[in-house]
């Protein structure tokens, strides 16, 4: 059993626990001309989702609607003049009255949970009920809608699955999460479709300015997929260092000078013929790592340091 629908011809009460329990209940058209919902009628039917109270019904009898923990959306017209004790000792239920406030001859605790109450909500109100799908469920899926109130609103939201984006509804409205205003039964998808991924090239760090890694994004919706991580710029310590502590040799009057040597020192002449050696710990040299060799006769002189070899001219 999940939907009941009452012959035309039944009039009068709907016998007390009916309906009792009944699991396998999710929706039910009361027919107009039943007058009673007896005491207990759809206690605990767990599954029971909506409910219009037709307007022949003027008296709900104690726990009619006790335990319908799906009830979601309850409507109840000005016929009804007499509801019981706890008929709606439920959880979930919104409900929507026809009546400006609380009638005299309805029980105070007919509403114990203080489930949401809708007064003066309007006249021939009518349930509609909204359908939210997804175009494919792989996708993305979908939440609210179900039987909602004629000229109220439900929320429905679309939720991306991995890799997906969302892209409108149906109808052409983008707004996500959507406040919907209810004017009819409606079916409504939402489109959901892959993200279009570009690189981002990688760009390689310099001495100057950091640089980043490769990553993607989806052109359409912005999202990032692969993030672009920040490159440090290259770190020039090292290449100072070298800089500083490269060889450097010339001829200053009739003195050598050797900056930064490392290896022995030596000095040929123009013939080729060695004339000085210095040792890189000898006493001449001084602590900032400069060697002074003086030289007697002027001429072209050349100095080698490891692998470092030039000529001077020395006066
Ligand atoms: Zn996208």
């Amino acid at each position: 059993m999940e939907t009941i629908t009452f012959p035309e011809s039944v009039r009068g009460s709907i016998g007390r626990y009916a309906f009792y329990n009944c699991e396998s209940l999710t929706s039910i058209t009361i027919p107009d001309g039943v007058t009673v919902i007896g005491e207990y009628t759809f206690y605990d039917c767990e599954n029971l989702a909506s409910i219009t109270i037709p307007k022949s019904v003027t008296s709900i009898g104690e726990r009619a609607f006790a335990f319908c923990n799906k009830l979601t959306t309850v409507i109840i017209p000005n016929s009804v003049v007499n509801i019981g004790s706890a008929v709606f000792d439920c959880y979930n239920a919104s409900i929507y009255c026809e009546a400006e406030s609380l009638p005299e001859g309805w029980e105070v605790d007919w509403n114990p949970n203080n489930c949401p109450v809708v007064w003066n909500a309007g006249t021939n109100l009518r349930l509609f009920n909204v359908k939210v799908t997804a175009n494919n469920s792989e996708y993305g899926n979908v939440r609210g809608g179900g039987a909602v109130v004629k000229g109220f609103t439900t929320k429905i939201t679309a939720s991306t699955a991995k890799g997906y984006h969302f892209t409108s509804w149906s109808d052409g409205n983008t707004d996500n999460p959507r406040t919907l205003t209810v004017t009819s039964d409606t079916v409504i998808t939402a489109l959901f479709e892959a993200h279009t991924v570009v690189v981002d090239a990688a760009v390689p760090a310099t001495y100057t300015e950091t640089g980043l890694t490769e990553g993607s994004h989806c052109s359409v919706c912005g999202k990032v997929i692969v993030e672009q991580k920040i490159i440090p710029m290259l770190d020039n310590t090292a290449i100072t260092e070298t800089a500083a502590n490269a060889v450097n040799i010339y001829a200053y009057g009739n003195k050598i000078v050797v900056e930064n040597a490392t290896e022995e020192i030596r000095v040929y002449n123009a013939m080729g013929a060695l004339v000085g050696c210095v040792g890189k710990d000898a006493p001449g040299r001084i602590s900032t790592g400069t060697t002074t060799i003086t030289i007697n006769t002027s001429g072209v002189y050349i100095v080698k340091v490891g692998g470092v070899a030039k000529r001077v001219m020395v006066d």
